[in-house]
């Protein structure tokens, strides 16, 4: 043993001092950046013109936790459906608000459909897919005044799949020029970050408050969006908006993202996320909300739900037993939160733990809120009940489940309900 004297620093996300943005429908104004709290987001795959599934789906993602949502505005009669789904929501209590996304035409619907313009709060722009040659800067210039006169924030989001060709084909000639050419990968970083900023600049120029603008440069690739987030962040101090783009499906999705977007936020980079998860088919589109808290609230940045604290299991523990009741008890909790939001405030900060046997059934239920440690292979068919860290109770027979359920929601009431 070699103890010294300094304790062991605790790790903890760095802060990114940047402009804070405000996203407003309504009394809901949501805040980016500056001291607000890392934001969660998402996108419906819906199609727009359907009011109704739109509406139905942004509710969906809103009550799973995403404080703006982004639909699709591609077309007239998409941009016409806009206000349509903005009554619905605002019917149905949702007051969730609504950004358009807009390619190659946002210049165009965002004139023609002023309706559609003030139903939204925040307009996603792509540089790249603004317009060509002479076109491009008044184009840009369009969108920029609607959102001026309409006082909506923008994110100016770049994405190397689109990005800007005449910028990429200029830095490669500078490139070319160079007694040592950078890699070409470097040169579309510089491409990436110059497009995201210089636009930025621009729309500034024309009355935009910079406050108003997020900044976005989304790559598919980890050590890519790593490399240019550091950049982007060095270089301005406009909110950023942080998401791995075209993640992919299932596993590799879920791991891509939250790989890069941990590192980056834990060295405060990122003000709000988007976590791009192509969904599985049958798979709720909720799922990316899911994730976007998890990886939010694993790096202890924000607290959506009670976290379950459960254990693998191994060899000790063949019976199935102990995985059903974590299963049971997260879904329980977290189909719960709608509800339990309003009437239990911080109970998203209750910690319970469900452990397969002795060895760290006990510890680890004592560390929780609230813990039960199961039996294990050999052990008596017993499970204690741990409460605040001291045992509480020991539970046996076939309703353990039910019963433990009881005593966390009896335990919510007591610690967070209105008598608390
Ligand atoms: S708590 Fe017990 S059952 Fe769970 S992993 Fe550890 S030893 Fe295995």
């Amino acid at each position: 043993m070699n103890p010294t004297d300094a304790p062991i620093a605790m790790a903890a996300p760095l802060a990114r001092r940047s402009r804070q943005a405000r996203i407003v429908w309504g009394s809901n104004v949501v805040t980016v950046g500056g001291d607000a709290p890392v934001r969660v987001q998402s996108m419906t795959n819906t199609d727009t013109v359907d009011a109704i599934a739109t509406a139905i789906q942004v509710k969906e993602l809103a009550q799973a936790g995403s404080e703006f949502v982004r639909i699709t505005v591609n077309t007239p009669e998409a941009a016409a459906a806009v206000p349509y789904i903005r009554e619905q929501l605002d019917r149905m209590g949702c007051d969730v608000p609504l950004v358009g996304d807009f390619h190659y035409n946002g210049h165009r619907l965002l004139t023609e459909f002023p309706d559609c313009a003030q139903a939204l709060s925040k307009y996603r722009i792509n540089p790249g897919n603004v317009g060509k040659g002479d076109k491009r800067d008044r184009q840009f210039g369009q969108m920029i005044e609607a959102a001026v006169r309409w006082d909506k924030a923008v994110r100016i989001g770049v994405n190397w799949g689109s990005l800007d060709q005449e910028l990429l084909a200029g830095l490669m000639d500078v490139n070319g020029r160079r007694s040592q050419p950078w890699d070409a990968r470097q040169v579309m970083y510089e491409a990436l970050i110059t497009s995201a900023i210089e636009s930025a600049r621009r729309a500034e120029e024309m009355g935009l408050h910079g406050e108003q603008i997020i900044l976005s440069c989304k790559v598919s690739g980890v050590q890519d969006l790593i490399a240019v987030y550091r950049e982007l962040a060095r270089r301005c101090d406009y909110a950023l908006h942080l998401g791995l783009t075209e993640a992919g499906m299932g596993t590799k999705g879920v791991v891509a993202s939250a790989t890069a977007l941990s590192i980056l936020l834990q060295e405060g980079i990122g003000d709000t996320i988007r976590v791009s998860l192509t969904p599985q088919p049958g798979e709720a589109r909720t799922q990316e909300v899911v994730v976007a808290a998890e990886i939010l609230q694993s790096l202890g940045l924000r607290a959506f739900v009670p976290s379950v604290t459960a254990c693998p299991g191994c060899g000790r523990t063949t019976s199935t037993t102990f995985q059903e009741l974590a299963k049971q008890i997260d879904d329980y909790l977290r189909a719960q939160m709608p509800v339990w939001r309003e009437r239990y405030p911080g109970v998203e900060k209750l910690k319970v733990a469900v452990m397969g046997c002795i060895v760290n059934g006990p510890g680890e239920s004592k560390h929780a809120d609230i813990g039960i440690s199961l039996p294990g292979t050999g052990e008596a068919p017993a499970a204690p009940v741990f409460i605040d860290g001291e045992k509480a109770m020991t539970l046996r027979g076939e309703n353990i489940v039910r019963e433990f359920q009881d005593i966390v929601d009896g335990y919510i009431d007591k610690r967070f309900g209105l008598g608390a």
